[in-house]
């Protein structure tokens, strides 16, 4: 019966310690799901589970990359997680993936054609990398949108028809997947979207494994006041001399000739690159004491700030897409919210429940409905639920373009929505309004020129 065990959530919930208390009670190995974790030596960066916390739980895929190597790609990352979790299956153990990098979660956790659109494998940028090394090799792609849509509606007329003449990330994508493979997007997301409609049909569903989704969440202001918290903590415990060791590592490359990518890889984690142009002004002498006070001061600020941004995008995730996708394979019942906004209860509203499903999964049984679990996992779900189930997208869209209201949508649904819609029909009816003035003007013009013409003489 595969079980998978997954934990998501925003960063500083507590998904690791969760981890380890499940793989605890339950024998099971833990797969780290963090992009920014792989890296070696940095634990307080990158915010790693303490090895005195681990509870000699093996953790796989923790600090395991050089500080120069580059994030793994989703598929490498895909690959490699589903082996050790077929590995940790056939010592008799329990995976449990725990994620912070949510599409490296998601490509675990479902079946391939779900990747859809924009992440399949072999083009998904890195995490801060965007595609400058394609564009050298094909110029057009840093041309200006209509010169690609121009190309496209050559090559791969269903996408150009689908965006939007002013949306240059995604007719660049559309072209980029053509010039890369030599076949039409369209072509491609079609097969994926028949193979995605298959799998909901013969109700074999789009999850890989028997999975239990654990999402560690929090109210949002008592998250954000313990991310503040986070940030003192880190410094505490060295925060700066790790960001201080990347800063030289960079500094000697450079004495090296060699130049360090930093808009990629381990350089755009939170924490060091907020306090690189510190270390720089260290380097450079030409700050007094207090101006140099200053900058470190206003450095761990943009920490805090950046941390509360990404753990936002990460629940944004949650609700969207990791939302979607079960919806759409009809199993939004795996997903289970378990509140940690009060950490003196983590036994009652973690530990607990948590056990309790798991327990429940490997025997086979029947788990509870996810709302039943707490106040804020019914205020969660209640409104998704209400929106219904989420129809797989077995189609590609297309743009619509109302020359009335001068707008632009994809897809027939939003299409349709605008032209029943309250204001087009306004425009409409004012657009109606005009004609029937104009009509009516050039109706007297005629008769007054008529009535010259025709004038009897008198
Ligand atoms: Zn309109």
């Amino acid at each position: 019966m595969d079980p998978l065990i997954a934990v998501v959530g925003a960063t500083g919930t507590g998904k690791s310690k969760l981890a380890v208390d499940l793989a605890s009670r339950f024998n099971g190995e833990i797969i780290n799901g963090d992009a920014m974790q792989m890296y070696r030596g940095l634990p307080i960066i990158t915010n790693q589970i303490p090895v005195d916390e681990r509870n000699g739980i093996p953790h796989h895929l923790l600090s395991c990359i050089d500080l120069d190597a580059e994030a793994w790609r989703i598929g490498n990352f895909k690959r490699e997680a589903l082996r050790l979790i077929e590995d940790i299956r056939s010592r008799g153990k329990l995976p449990i993936l725990v994620g912070g990098t949510h599409y490296y979660t998601q490509a675990v956790l479902f079946k391939d054609q779900l990747v859809g659109e924009g992440a399949d494998e072999e083009g998904e940028p890195e995490p801060g990398k965007e595609l400058e090394s394609t564009s050298q090799k094909w110029p057009i792609l840093d041309a200006e949108p209509e010169i690609m849509l121009e190309k496209l509606r050559e090559v791969d007329p269903v996408m150009a028809a689908r965006w939007h003449p002013r949306d240059g990330r995604k007719i660049r994508r559309s072209l980029e997947i053509y010039l890369k493979t030599g076949r039409p997007a369209s072509e491609i997301y079609k097969k994926q979207m028949s193979q995605k409609e298959e799998a909901v049909q013969k109700e074999e569903g789009l999850l890989r494994f028997n999975t239990l989704v654990f999402w560690v969440h929090a109210e949002k202001k008592i998250l954000n006041a313990r991310l503040d918290a986070r940030v003192d903590d880190m410094v505490e415990q060295g925060l700066m001399c790790e960001a201080q060791k990347m800063s030289d590592y960079i500094h000697e490359k450079q004495s090296q000739g060699v130049e360090v990518d930093q808009t990629r890889g381990v350089w755009v984690s939170i924490g060091f690159k907020e306090l690189a142009p510190y270390f720089e002004a260290v380097r450079n002498g030409d700050l007094s004491e207090k101006e140099l006070e200053n900058l470190r001061r206003t450095s761990l600020e943009s920490i805090r700030t950046a941390t509360r941004q990404y753990g936002t995008s990460q629940v944004k995730w949650i609700r969207n897409k990791l939302w979607r996708a079960l919806s759409e394979s009809g199993k939004t019942r795996c997903l289970y919210l378990l509140d940690s906004s009060n950490v003196s209860e983590w036994k009652n509203c973690i530990t607990e429940p948590s056990e309790q499903l798991v327990q429940k999964l490997l025997q086979n049984e029947p788990t509870p409905d996810p709302k039943s679990l707490s106040e804020l996992a019914t205020a969660e779900f209640s409104a998704k639920e209400a929106q219904g189930r989420v129809k797989a997208q077995t189609e590609i869209l297309k743009c619509y373009t109302c020359d009335h209201c001068k707008k632009t949508m994809s897809g027939e649904d939003q299409w349709n929505i605008h032209i029943n819609g309250h204001p087009h029909r306004r425009v409409l009816r004012a657009a109606k309004k005009k004609a029937q003035r104009d009509a009516y003007f050039r109706q007297k013009e005629m008769e007054e020129k008529q009535s010259h013409i025709f004038k009897p003489d008198s």
